[in-house]
């Protein structure tokens, strides 16, 4: 470690002028991600930026017929959130499958939506859901907001503040946890809502995805049936000693099969 300095705002404001006052300052959700990356000197911001302080970043709340689940709810909350689990119940299971206990105890929504891991959860399920990230500033829909691994579309000192999910009819998840990590080696999460179905990828690309076929074939029929014979290309899967672009590009189908079995 080398010395920084430490910051805990209790408002948005405050932790925004914190992050534009200093544009090397960066915000510290749980931890989970920036921390690693301090120690191992990938990363070297002048100051962090705790959320930790700001109440407002940890509301669930119904508004009108989406669930706006705050930034700094943790997988855990997320998990057993009454709200949650009967809003969207394939939302809560999938936050109870990532990493281990102590991951799911600090690790937050906004913190793994803002660091577009490949291989995180809750890409997949946001552009399933056709959810939009509350920043600060804007709002921006998720399919405007993955932008390529461990990129997003948000700007040097944006907050992301909230996550807005509309609520499903019907939504499902499944994937395949790389046993050392629990990451997703190929996950994949379905809906059926007010904007239509949507069908998200994690795991298997450099950015989680939308697959458009499936979505075509559930929109026409909402069954295993449906997507068991739409078969995702391996071109631009990730290849790595976990598996090759084409045993990714297996798992899409059979994760797919298994989310709309999860959905019912
Ligand atoms: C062992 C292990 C296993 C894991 N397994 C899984 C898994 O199975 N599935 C999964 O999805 N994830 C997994 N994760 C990731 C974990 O769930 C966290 O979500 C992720 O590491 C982000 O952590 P965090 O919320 O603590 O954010 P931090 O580490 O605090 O921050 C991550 C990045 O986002 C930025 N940031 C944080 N909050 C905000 C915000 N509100 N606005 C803008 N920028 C922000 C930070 O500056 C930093 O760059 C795993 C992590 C570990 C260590």
């Amino acid at each position: 470690m080398y010395d920084f300095a430490y910051h805990k705002p209790s408002s948005i404001a405050d932790a925004v002028k914190l992050l534009t006052d200093d544009p090397d300052a960066k915000p510290v959700s749980g931890g989970m991600t920036l921390l690693p990356a301090l120690k191992h000197r990938l990363n070297q911001p002048t100051a962090l930026v705790d959320l930790s302080g700001i109440a407002e970043l940890r509301d669930v709340r119904r508004e009108g017929d989406a669930l706006v689940i705050g930034a700094m709810v943790r997988h855990y909350e997320v998990a057993t959130d009454p709200q949650i689990m009967a809003a969207i119940p394939a939302l809560a299971r999938m936050a109870s499958t990532i990493g281990d206990t102590q991951v799911r105890n600090r690790g937050t929504i906004g913190g793994s939506i803002a660091n577009n891991d490949p291989a995180a959860d809750y890409p997949a399920a946001a552009l399933a859901l056709g959810a939009t990230i509350v920043t600060d500033r804007r709002s921006i829909p998720a399919d405007d907001f993955f932008l390529g691994m461990f990129t997003t579309a948000l700007e040097p000192g944006e907050l992301v503040t909230a996550i807005s999910f509309p609520i499903p009819e019907k939504a499902g998840y499944a994937k395949l946890r790389n046993p050392a990590s629990r990451y997703s080696m190929t996950g994949v999460f379905v809906a059926r809502g007010p904007k239509g179905v949507g069908v998200g990828v994690n795991g298997a690309g450099p950015c989680a995805f939308r697959q458009a076929e499936m979505e075509a074939a559930l929109a026409a029929n909402w069954s295993v049936e449906a997507v068991a014979g739409v078969k995702q290309a391996p071109d631009d899967l990730n290849s790595d000693i976990h598996g090759s672009a084409e045993y990714r590009a297996n798992l899409v189908t059979v994760m797919a099969k298994r989310a709309v079995a999860d959905a019912g």
